[in-house]
């Protein structure tokens, strides 16, 4: 059997899946053997001969003798390792690469290690779940993908490695360009375009070089559903300028970055016919309000694909209404850059039920079981109100059982709780099917940005400094993701105590929206793909009333928290209705 074939993929994760449990014990094993000896596993591991120990004894050894981590605890090895250290601290490879994962540290942004293993493990999981979606959705070989994706740029640390984020460094690596010729589908835009550095210069070439290949797309994706939403957004302003591109042969002035117009000119040719098609279609769409616009213009596309889950859900509206009717939305997979943690393997499945299916092979994985806490927070906001059990292996877990995942992998992240909350849904063969639930601790969230609770009560200190130095007071504060408005943006309602003159809120909106530094956040802003912050001033007594009212709703005083983050339409209303000031970030 080719070893690319879809068939030879799923043959393959089908003897993983029988042997899951003792495939895990097995990659245990390897991990621990590749980084016998360094630094972080010596202190708990000491000199035990991993190599020749019985694996399934060396899992109950390891389990018991090191201890669950969290990035806070790793960070000092990973800074270590981006400062220049060589000895082995994590792992006996040299780390050269490192990724920014979401979520911030006390403030500050979250490295991982990512090796060639990771890039490895994304190939396969693309692969995989390829060869799931063309059993259901057959593609045709040599066709094209019209994909949304955008490199960010690639930095060095301190010790002259070079960071960016997982995706980043995966556009960039071999394997993509191994994804695309081993299932033989072809992305249509080029390097140049993809890390253009600029949001808005690739969406415009993504859809001219997408319409320009319209009739051979056989789908159309992004890693994120929310980065189609917005790509539409702006193809409604576009289109007249991208039809005259495509009718000519030219390229829009707006696009000025030399790479790009040079590799885009090199592909493109005058389609008067092709343009004259698109803009017959658009001027249509136009009129019914972009309904069905992508089946309008890719007719041959089979389906759209994209993480739907999550904190995507809310953007599933409206790419249905983009979509039509009738054009599947297929679920991506799930990962992080941490590790890969499983594949979709019903692409028909509406993304409310779809489950993923772990990989046993991609790390070494311990679920922490979740019980409900009786007290839940007000407002729907997510409390960290879970009360957890010892964590088990992955053979152990049971079906309806929420857990936390607990990572240990090739990278050097050993027993890593990686912060995200799953539900057992049913099992393929031994491999347990996971559905997605919540980040555990995560409130604000946009696209790829990730702010937790902690984040936002750090950026409201930091912004409410210029109020406190006027001698005036912040009694109380919520916030709310606004996905409703194009670019979605962060919303903050303060109440305060005392006079503060306008120049001095400004500036604090402006603070507030400069101190989130999570990595995701700061690239979504510069690009403009996450709009300004903005700061609401509420009238006296807001937030009183916010707590009567859930006290009038049957919460106790002693229950009750102001929730951080809501989305509670009530909350937002009593919220909006209160509001007398606005003020838009001028940061960035
Ligand atoms: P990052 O570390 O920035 O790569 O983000 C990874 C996080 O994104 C995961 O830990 C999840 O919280 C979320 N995520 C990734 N894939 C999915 C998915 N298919 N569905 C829902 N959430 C996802």
């Amino acid at each position: 059997m080719d070893a690319c074939s879809s068939d030879y993929m799923m043959t393959w994760f089908e003897e993983l899946a029988m042997n899951a449990g003792s495939v895990q014990n097995e990659t245990l094993k390897r991990i621990l053997e590749m980084n016998h000896g360094v630094e972080y596993l010596k202190q708990w591991l000491g000199d035990v001969d991993v190599h020749n120990m019985d694996a399934e004894a060396l899992q109950s050894l390891y389990r018991s003798v090191v201890p669950l981590a969290s990035h806070a605890d790793l960070d000092p090895y990973i800074q270590r390792i981006a400062d220049g250290e060589t000895t082995p601290l994590l792992t006996k490879q040299p780390i050269t690469t490192l990724s920014l994962s979401s979520g911030t540290t006390e403030g500050r942004q979250k490295y991982v290690p990512y090796t060639s293993h990771s890039s490895k493990t994304t190939l396969q999981t693309f692969k995989l779940a390829a060869a799931y979606r063309s059993r259901v959705y057959p593609t045709r070989e040599g066709g094209k993908i019209l994909e949304f994706i955008y490199g960010s740029k690639q930095f060095k640390t301190k010790g002259g490695f070079s960071a960016g984020t997982a995706t980043t460094h995966y556009f960039a690596s071999p394997e993509f360009k191994l994804k695309q010729q081993q299932t033989k589908l072809f992305t249509c835009s080029p390097h140049e375009v993809i890390f253009s550095g600029d949001y808005k210069q690739s969406t415009y070439c993504h859809f001219l070089l997408g319409l320009f290949y319209s009739p051979q797309v056989e789908f159309i994706t992004s890693t994120f559903a929310y980065c189609i939403v917005q790509a539409l957004a702006l193809f409604e302003d576009y289109w007249r300028e991208i039809c005259n591109d495509l009718y000519n042969g030219t390229l829009s002035p707006r696009i000025t970055i030399p790479g790009i117009r040079t590799s885009v000119l090199r592909m493109i040719k005058p389609n008067p016919c092709l343009a004259t098609w698109v803009s017959s279609q658009c001027a249509e769409l136009e009129r019914s309000g972009w309904c069905g616009l992508i089946p309008k213009l890719w007719p041959n596309a089979k389906y759209v694909y994209s993480i739907m889950t999550g904190s995507m859900q809310p953007y599933l509206e409206k790419l249905r209404h983009y979509s039509g009717d009738h054009l599947p939305l297929v679920s991506a997979e799930y990962g992080s850059t941490e590790s890969w943690i499983g594949v979709n393997m019903d692409p028909s499945s509406a993304s409310e039920n779809v489950t993923f299916t772990v990989v046993p092979t991609f790390s070494y994985f311990e679920f922490i079981p979740l019980h409900r806490d009786a007290v839940v927070g007000a407002g729907g906001a997510a409390y960290d109100d879970y009360i957890e059990d010892d964590p088990v292996p992955l053979s152990d877990v049971k079906i309806g059982q929420q857990y936390e995942i607990v990572l240990t992998t090739f990278t050097g992240l050993y027993r890593y709780r990686l912060g995200d909350v799953v539900e057992v849904a049913g099992f393929y063969q031994r491999s347990p099917k996971l559905k997605f639930l919540c980040r555990r601790k995560l409130i604000l969230t946009i696209n790829i940005d990730k702010n937790t609770e902690n984040d936002l009560q750090l950026a409201v200190q930091k912004g409410s400094q210029p109020l406190i130095n006027s001698g005036a007071e912040l009694v109380d504060f919520t916030s709310h993701a606004d996905t409703k408005n194009q670019p979605g943006h962060y919303v903050v309602y303060w109440e305060i105590k005392g006079d503060v003159n306008e120049h001095v809120l400004a500036r604090c909106c402006k603070e507030m929206d400069a101190a989130f530094v999570d990595h995701g956040y700061v690239v979504s802003r510069k690009t403009n793909s996450i709009g300004p912050l903005e700061l609401c001033i509420v009238e006296r007594g807001t937030f009183r009333k916010i707590m009567e009212h859930f006290i009038g709703n049957g919460a106790t005083m002693s229950q009750f928290k102001t929730p951080r983050c809501t989305s509670n339409k009530v909350l937002l209303k009593i919220l909006n209705l209160c509001t007398v000031k606005r003020f838009r970030s001028t940061s960035y």
